[in-house]
């Protein structure tokens, strides 16, 4: 990030982006953020049919501080807020979310004071994958708009995207 900045959009940054980002995309480490039935549907996602090595996305990691790709999948209550938002804090940038399932997007049918009502009223949400669990083709299908997301954008587009989001969210709250 720090050269980025320094050199600017010149076309050696440009083309070292492109490299780095080739690279990024074809080596997501994934962390698996599960608290209910959607996380269950990613079990089958891993397995040998759907073979998410297919896309270089295999190496589940359990700490944040080795992912770069936080899945969250299930109901996320109220009480689970500070622990997703602490959980994201503690990973390096850059760092990308997928929300998977209605839950997770919008709280599903939990129409209730207790569940959060969307996650990306706390934290940026990069790929939304719906779905009451959704298939393990939308997950890949997910994870390959992820895949997109990481080649087409530059860092310094990404960090201006998280601070516009940031801003969004202090004028909601
Ligand atoms: Fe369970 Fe459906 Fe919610 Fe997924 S979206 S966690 S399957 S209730």
């Amino acid at each position: 990030m720090g050269i980025e900045k320094a050199l600017g959009d010149t076309i050696f940054t440009t083309q070292l982006s492109k490299a780095v980002n080739w690279a990024r995309k074809w080596s997501l480490w994934p962390m698996p953020f599960g608290t209910a039935c959607c996380a269950i549907e990613f079990m089958a996602v891993q397995a040998s049919h759907f073979d998410l090595s297919r896309f270089g996305a295999e190496a589940m990691r359990f700490s944040p501080r080795q992912s770069d790709l936080m899945m969250v999948m299930g109901t996320i209550t109220r009480k689970m807020v500070p622990v997703l938002r602490k959980i994201y804090a503690q990973m390096a940038e850059p760092k990308w979310v997928m929300a998977v399932g209605s839950c997770v997007c919008s709280g599903g049918f939990f129409r209730s004071y207790s569940v959060q009502q969307g996650i990306d009223r706390i934290i940026p949400v990069d790929v939304y994958v719906n779905g009451c669990p959704p298939r393990p083709e939308s997950f890949i299908k997910g994870l390959m708009e992820i895949q997109k997301l990481v080649e087409r954008e530059s860092l310094i587009d990404r960090k201006r995207r998280i601070e516009e989001f940031y801003k969004r969210l202090e004028q909601i709250n």
